[in-house]
């Protein structure tokens, strides 16, 4: 299929486009670099051996778009552009609004227009807010916490209504708990720029020594150890799972929605050690007080994405961990700084 790789430079998009390729699919990436760069797109190209065709382009600006969408006869879309930073988010909204769920509308105008109405979107498990029960299932009610998760179901809705207006349109809604990890090659991982918000970037920036300290973001939550707990995917196993969202949406309809997730929940504490295993360092860490908006815990129920889009994770937390320190070794400063 020729396929559109919406912010396909960044960290979950561009290791979708290499599994995309992998699995014989020609991709095309659009991005307009705002939290990534050129270096990702040409990271793809070393690891599948395939140039890649790429757009330097905010999905914003409607007046390139027809250059984007007229390049190839699009058979589908993979909608991954948007900002994520929960936190700025709430300081931000208008940014968030702007960006995320007008940018959507943008994009899907212009597909519209060229015939192309098969979609895939990243969403978030961020919709479903703090639910009183876990593991979470696809039926829990949204219930979201903060700008950016609003940002995610607000364009989820969009999504059913463009479908009730026109069934013509095959919409997979993947709701992602926490991507980590880097691609084995070590070529291609996570390059989060300025402070990590994320705990394994920043647990593996501790850990090379470019950061000192991991405050942990409070060990007074109703857990075993008193730390959040998470459902950590690994990135390779998220970017395979659109793989098969894409497959199914050939024989489906219609709108569906499935989470990506392990079923698996670990704690703050457990993934700091898991980090020490598998680099052989030490991180060292002091608790701090809670972060504004954080849930206790949160965890997947993943059997849905397994019935109907026959994916289950296949890394765990380990391997996540050992292929994201291969990465940050070699790159200790992400994609600008290269360590031979
Ligand atoms: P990322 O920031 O690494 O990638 C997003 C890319 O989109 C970046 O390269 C950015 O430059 C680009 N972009 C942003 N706005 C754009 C615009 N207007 N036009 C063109 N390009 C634009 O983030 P990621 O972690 O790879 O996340 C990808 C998607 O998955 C996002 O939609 C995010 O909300 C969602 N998501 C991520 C996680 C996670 O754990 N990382 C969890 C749930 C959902
Ligand atoms: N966390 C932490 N220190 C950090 C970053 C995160 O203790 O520097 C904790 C956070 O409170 C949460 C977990 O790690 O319990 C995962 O946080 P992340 O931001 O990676 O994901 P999200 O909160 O979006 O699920």
């Amino acid at each position: 299929m020729n396929l559109l790789v919406t912010g396909g430079a960044g960290y979950i998009g561009s290791h979708t486009a290499i599994e995309l390729i992998m699995a014989g699919h020609d991709v095309v990436v659009v991005d307009n670099l705002s939290n990534s760069t050129r270096a990702a797109v040409s990271a793809i190209e070393t690891v599948t051996g395939r140039d890649v065709t790429f757009f330097e382009y905010d999905i914003r600006n409607d007046s390139r778009l027809d250059e984007v969408l007229a390049c190839r006869a699009f058979d589908a879309v993979l909608h991954f552009a948007a900002l994520k930073a929960v936190g700025e988010s709430a300081a931000q909204p208008l940014r968030y609004y702007a960006n995320n769920v007008a940018g959507t509308a943008t994009l899907l105008d212009g597909m519209n227009d060229y015939g192309i109405k098969t979609l895939v979107f990243s969403s978030s498990a961020s919709v479903y807010g703090d639910p009183d029960t876990m593991p979470i299932g696809e039926d829990s009610p949204p219930d979201p916490k903060s700008p950016y998760a609003r940002t995610k179901l607000i364009t989820e809705n969009l999504l059913h209504d463009l479908h009730d207006a026109d069934p013509d349109w095959r919409i997979s809604i993947l709701r992602y708990f926490n991507a980590v990890g880097a691609h084995p090659s070590g070529r291609i991982g996570e390059d989060p720029s300025g402070v990590p918000n994320n705990l394994l970037p920043f647990v593996a920036q501790v850990a090379v020594g470019r950061r000192n300290c991991l405050n942990v973001f409070g060990d007074d939550y109703p857990t075993p150890d008193g730390t959040g707990i998470r459902d950590y995917l690994h990135v390779v196993d998220l970017a395979r799972g659109h793989v098969k969202a894409l497959d199914y949406l050939a024989g489906a309809g219609g709108v569906s929605v499935h989470n990506l997730g392990t079923g698996r929940g670990y704690s703050v504490f457990e993934v700091v050690h898991a980090f020490e295993a598998a680099s052989g360092r030490k991180v060292p860490h002091r608790v701090a007080a809670r972060r504004p908006g954080d849930v206790a815990v949160s965890w997947a129920d993943p059997s849905k994405a397994r019935d109907e889009l026959g994916w289950t994770a296949e890394y765990d937390l380990e391997r996540a961990c050992e292929d994201l320190w291969r990465w940050q070794l070699t790159h200790p400063r992400g994609f600008s700084t290269r360590k031979a």
